[in-house]
């Protein structure tokens, strides 16, 4: 049984192992640090989190359309969005481990000690010091920061630091058959420039006025130092962006309203809003005139899911700066020609899978009716997100009862994930299904030749009713909604 945390994090990680989750890439070769696959359930997981955000932007809004934009992009859009020069983090190495560090994680780590040592005030005022060393760069005084509280590397024990440098993130390749002639490009480090670069387009053949939005959903690649917390932080993952175009001077309350939205789409999902809280940015990124990220307490703590950043026409207007190109919007209302002012949402669809197991993934153990002990691992996935929706399960595999199976997955399978299982005993697939997160099984028995009915079982109640096999589609439907 799970007592804490750390336990919680670990079993939901060999559980989403274990059911056909998440795999670590590239296993038989010994896996490759911070990449991961999904399988069989988990992807069908992923692709709910992603459809259900998708919907949410474009179907649920007359002003928001998507786009699908490349991976590779001109290697000029690198430095105008300010990535070549700006996209670093400041990294120590301690010169005995030759471990290096995100210099924020290692004294956040140092906090957390002090914490768990009782000197909650003391922790609350390295982290203070360390965000205002950072909002200012000051590269030396995080180092003296490092140094005067004697911060030790866990791996050598040792405080042997070099000087805090900064570690550019992106990944590179070359585009080009002769590599003398090959230009260096870069795997995107965020899907959000690829809005930017097709704002006219998107604009014009969309015939969009402002204010309005475009989304994308991507893949997107950073170069991450501390990469060890499953898939929290990946170096190739996907995100879920939408930039708003808005008139500039609006910002404000655009980004309230965005602020808002993206909260409420959470909750509505049925996540606990105790696990929520916003955390105002106090060093702005170069973009930003305001940011907040959107975080969950994970079991590996309070953890930022989503940002959105109010990031002003930086972007616009450096891209019509680089590309000389104009990319301005004809506002008729006002008869001005401006430069947009954006607001941006962006959230991690791994990061969403993984609180969405978070929330979900529960140890039961209980006493049954005779007095025996009984218990089971039960993935609370909200049953709209839910990989697998309804089970189909004939008590025997004989005697006509697959066949009424058979005709019931007929019917449901073109509305939404059927799964058909006659093997093992009722209560070992009830397990399974459990363990997979399916929120409705039903069991054809040798009744159910009689009365067409069939029994239903709830997820997390365990409760059981019999029910006509004409209702079963629209049961499930109502409840995936
Ligand atoms: P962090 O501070 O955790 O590194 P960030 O502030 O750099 O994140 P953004 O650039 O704002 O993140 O990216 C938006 C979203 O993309 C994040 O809220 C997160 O959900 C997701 N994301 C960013 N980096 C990663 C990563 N390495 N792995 C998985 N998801 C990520």
């Amino acid at each position: 049984m799970i007592s804490n945390d750390t336990q919680r994090f670990a079993a939901i990680i060999s559980h989403a192992k274990e059911y056909g989750f998440v795999f670590q890439s590239s296993e038989i070769y010994d896996g490759l640090s911070a990449v991961y696959d999904y399988g069989p359930w988990g992807s069908e997981l992923k692709r709910n989190i992603r459809d259900h955000w998708w919907n949410a932007m474009t179907r649920m809004h007359d002003n928001i359309v998507g786009i699908d934009s490349a991976i590779f992009m001109h290697p000029t859009i690198w430095k105008a969005s300010g990535h070549v020069d700006n996209f670093s983090d400041p990294m120590i190495d301690n010169k005995d481990s030759k471990k290096r560090y995100r210099v924020d994680h290692l004294i956040e780590g140092y906090a957390d000690e002090l914490k768990a040592n009782g000197d909650e005030a003391g922790a609350d005022a390295v982290i203070a010091q360390m965000d205002a060393l950072l909002a200012a760069s000051d590269y030396a005084g995080l180092k003296s920061l490092i140094d005067a509280r004697s911060i030790r590397c866990s791996v050598s024990g040792t405080c042997n630091w070099t000087d805090v440098r900064q570690f550019n993130l992106m990944f590179s390749t070359q585009l080009g058959s002769v590599s003398e002639e090959a230009n260096e490009i870069y795997l995107r480090p965020e899907t959000a420039q690829g809005i930017f670069v097709n704002f006219l387009n998107v604009q014009k053949t969309a015939r969009m006025k402002i204010p309005f939005g475009i989304a994308q959903v991507g893949k997107a690649f950073r170069n991450e130092i501390v990469a060890r917390q499953f898939i929290f932080r990946m170096r190739e993952f996907e995100q879920m962006e939408m930039q708003f175009f808005i008139r500039p001077g609006t910002q404000k309350e655009w980004y309230e309203y965005w602020k808002k939205e993206r909260l409420d789409w959470h909750l509505s999902l049925g996540f606990p809003a105790e696990n929520y809280r916003y955390h105002d940015h106090v060093k702005l990124a170069h973009y930003a005139d305001a940011a907040v990220d959107i975080e969950y307490a994970f079991p590996i703590g309070w953890k930022e899911v989503e940002g959105i950043h109010s990031r002003t026409d930086f972007d616009l207007s450096s891209h019509q700066q680089f590309s000389g190109k104009k990319l301005q919007y004809f506002d008729n209302e006002i008869n001005q020609n401006y430069v947009p002012y954006v607001i941006e949402t962006s959230i991690g669809l791994d990061r969403m899978f993984l609180l969405t197991l978070s929330h979900a993934y529960a140890e039961e153990s209980w006493t049954k009716e005779d007095g025996r002990e009984d218990s089971r691992v039960v993935l609370r996935i909200p049953p709209k997100l839910a990989p697998i929706k309804l089970a189909i399960l004939p008590l025997v595999k004989k005697d006509g009862l697959p066949e009424i199976a058979r005709d019931i997955m007929k019917e449901c399978r073109e509305d939404f994930y059927c799964f058909y299982e006659e093997k093992d005993t009722i209560g070992k697939r009830y397990r399974r299904m459990d363990a997979l997160g399916t929120p409705f099984c039903i069991t054809i028995d040798h009744q159910s030749k009689e009365d067409n009915c069939v029994t239903i079982r709830y997820r997390d109640t365990m409760q059981q009713e019999r029910i006509p096999i004409a209702s079963v589609r629209e049961l499930v439907r109502s409840q995936i909604r």
